[in-house]
């Protein structure tokens, strides 16, 4: 039975297979036009189970895949999902100056914005690679909230926003914009990635769903994540592929659909967006808080 008085948020960070960072090097953006494309296929799976269980979410969706698919874009804002923005290139912040990230984010907004008429308010930084200098430039360009932190050590590629222990809820990370991190589930002085990807596939879901209820206890709301090729087992093989990377890549691809069915199906979810546009009647985890991550200069990778 859904639980609707607990809040939670399903997200979609909408690209294609091959623009994981699991393939590094072996995948340049000059040759993502020749590679098979399975992002429309994928993310129609994903809508047709949120549609089945009358769930909205919201949808990151990557710039360079909206110019080329803005049926697809269509499609999702029709079904009521909030679309948001995965950035237009997918480049991990942390590799951007300023100005570049403010180039690519721009980009990305308006592509999104032009295709459906609404303000695009929502961000997720690729790879999670969120870093305290590109906060102001998100407020700047008329973001309400950033959905970018993962608060763990245990990833070497995410990026880290200072002040921030896990565990922490949504807040006013500096004024005008919100935070919203990804779920991590504490266990003692760790806290272990409990948000979805490739971890969501590698963890037997009942366990999964243990430590999901661990997160609601804590009064915090759940933050889920997936991509669209988290369900796609006929995804082709790129060769040269280090052993971590591909089972990151790969690992339960059959299982994917199936589990993201029986999470939908089990707790009530909602759009960030409309958290943040209703804070009088968010859950109270949802509320500024008065301690605000202290800004700092980019500082790089964790
Ligand atoms: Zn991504």
């Amino acid at each position: 039975m859904p639980d609707g008085a607990r809040a939670c948020f399903m997200t979609v960070d909408v690209e294609d297979w091959f623009h994981s960072y699991n393939y590094g090097s072996l995948v340049s953006k000059d040759r993502w036009p020749d590679y098979e494309s399975r992002v429309e296929h994928n993310t129609s799976r994903v809508l047709d189970i949120l549609a089945r269980r009358s769930i909205r979410g919201t949808f990151f969706i990557l710039g360079w895949v909206g110019e080329r698919y803005p049926h697809l874009v269509r499609r999702i804002a029709g079904a009521g999902h909030e679309v948001a923005s995965h950035g237009y290139w997918h480049e991990p912040v942390y590799s951007l100056t300023p100005d570049q990230f403010r180039d690519d984010v721009r980009r990305s907004k308006m592509v999104l914005e032009d295709i459906t008429g609404r303000p695009v308010r929502g961000y997720r930084a690729p790879c999670f690679s969120i870093t305290n200098w590109a906060l102001p430039i998100l407020r700047d360009l008329g973001f309400a909230y950033d959905s970018s932190f993962f608060p763990t050590t245990a990833h070497d590629r995410y990026g880290r926003l200072e002040g921030i222990s896990p565990g922490t809820g949504p807040f006013e990370v500096i004024d005008g914009l919100h935070e919203i991190c990804i779920s991590c589930l504490p266990m003692g002085r760790f806290a272990l990635p409990w948000g979805g990807g490739g971890y969501f596939r590698l963890v037997p879901y009942g366990l999964w769903r243990v430590g999901v209820e661990r997160i609601l206890r804590t009064g915090i709301p759940y933050v889920f994540y997936i991509h669209p090729w988290d369900m796609d087992p006929g995804q082709p093989h790129v060769a040269g592929m280090r052993t971590l990377d591909a089972m990151r890549q790969r690992v339960n691809l059959t299982r994917c659909a199936g589990r993201l069915d029986a999470l939908a199906g089990a707790l009530s979810w909602r759009p960030i967006g409309e958290a943040i546009a209703e804070p009088a009647t968010a859950p109270a985890a949802c509320r500024p808080m008065a301690a605000r991550a202290q800004a700092t200069p980019m500082s790089g990778r964790a």
